[in-house]
């Protein structure tokens, strides 16, 4: 296939960006792609809206497996691109409209020139959230393949066209999401006394939860706790009766998530006796960090060596990923893939570079390959 296929492929699925597990279009695009290749060693099988596509070996003594997340962001793009997201406040805008791409690319290189191992192309449902890694993990589906190591890429709008990098050991942080509700008593601003402030009750949160990395986390252990969303009230004159906060907790040892949420649930309870009100506390979803096995590093900076691919050595990052969970029961790597853009993932402007596409299949092939 020619180069220009594969970016038609990536503005294709660019234009249909869908939200976790209601990747339906995504996946039916897929699957008529496969539908294409030829079927003899192939075997393709779905869960939920995620797809497996195993290619059989030549030797198949053993299997490795690559993992693509295939859905979209609750985002309007705002670029002026002729293949903008045809999905209204829907946009691929954190790439896995190319990641999807570069599986299908690897694919069909792997499907028309056999490799010695096994192939396992991992589809993978619901990135952004709720979280597709872990239950597509524990699912039958996945359990009929012994892999014996797993790997991933995401797209780095940072790094030059041509350079992927990675390294051994933490790449991206434990990470958590944080909704917590207030509710307490409303009534006229002029009678505070007869309410139960739930403004008051949500910024005194607000503030206190800034000491709990502060003062309550090993400052070796490093660890960052934000709210993003803060809602009270509805005009100027009513002491609000509920409101909420949202946030996100991310941490670079696995055991410091449960200290930290323990800290929160403390700094609740005395917020609850204080202000004689009730609060809920909800995790959302939580990702297990990415945690890169130092071999299989080694092997792909060896793979890449000798191509007109840079391998760079990363440094690691509080942002979280769900493959993370993949990595904690199977050995294996992520890497990124330089796509040089200026604006950053989950940003409405995000506009990769497609030269990076045929950069990332040779990437994935030659791993396979080694
Ligand atoms: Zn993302
Ligand atoms: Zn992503």
């Amino acid at each position: 296939m020619t180069k220009t296929n594969w970016i038609k492929i990536r503005r294709d699925l660019h234009q249909i960006p869908e939200l976790g597990f209601q990747e339906y279009k995504t996946q039916q695009y897929l699957l008529d792609y496969l539908n294409t290749l030829p079927q003899e060693h192939m075997a393709v099988t779905t869960w939920k809206t995620g797809i497996f596509v195993y290619v059989k070996g030549v030797v198949g003594e053993k299997t490795v497996a690559y993992r693509a997340d295939i859905d979209g962001l609750p985002i309007t793009e705002q670029t002026d691109l002729d293949f903008i997201s045809q999905h209204d406040g829907r946009m691929h805008a954190c790439g896995h409209d190319f990641h999807m791409t570069i599986a299908l690319g690897s694919l069909t290189q792997i499907v028309h020139e056999r490799i010695e191992h096994n192939a396992l192309f991992i589809f993978q449902p619901a990135e952004e959230g709720p979280g597709g890694a872990l239950p597509m993990l524990e699912s039958d589906e996945m359990k009929q393949y012994e892999i014996d190591y797993i790997f991933a890429l995401h797209v780095d709008p940072n790094r030059p066209v041509g350079t992927v990098a990675s390294k051994e050991g933490l790449l991206f942080a434990n990470t958590s999401e944080l909704f917590i509700d207030f509710h307490g008593k409303g009534g006229h601003a002029a009678y505070p006394h007869e309410t139960k402030d739930m403004m008051m009750a949500a910024s005194t949160f607000n503030v206190q939860l800034q000491q709990v990395v502060g003062r309550m986390v090993n400052p070796l252990e490093n660890a960052v706790v934000t709210l993003g969303k803060m809602e009270a009230g509805t005009v100027q004159n009513i002491i609000p009766e509920s409101a909420r906060v949202e946030g996100t907790i991310r941490t670079t040892k696995a055991k410091t998530m449960p200290q930290i949420k323990e800290s929160i649930e403390r700094i609740l309870r005395g917020i609850e006796e204080r202000y004689d009100c009730r609060t809920r506390v909800d995790y959302g979803a939580n990702y297990y960090m990415v945690y890169n096995n130092g071999i299989y590093v080694e092997q792909f900076k060896e793979a890449v060596t000798n191509s007109s691919i840079q391998f760079i050595e990363a440094e690691e990052a509080m942002t979280g990923e769900d493959f993370g969970y993949m990595l904690k029961e199977l050995p294996g790597f992520m890497f990124w893939l330089g796509v040089n853009s200026p604006h950053g993932l989950h940003n409405s402007k995000l506009n990769p570079k497609e030269d990076a596409i045929e950069v990332g299949i040779e990437a994935v092939t030659k791993m396979m390959r080694s």
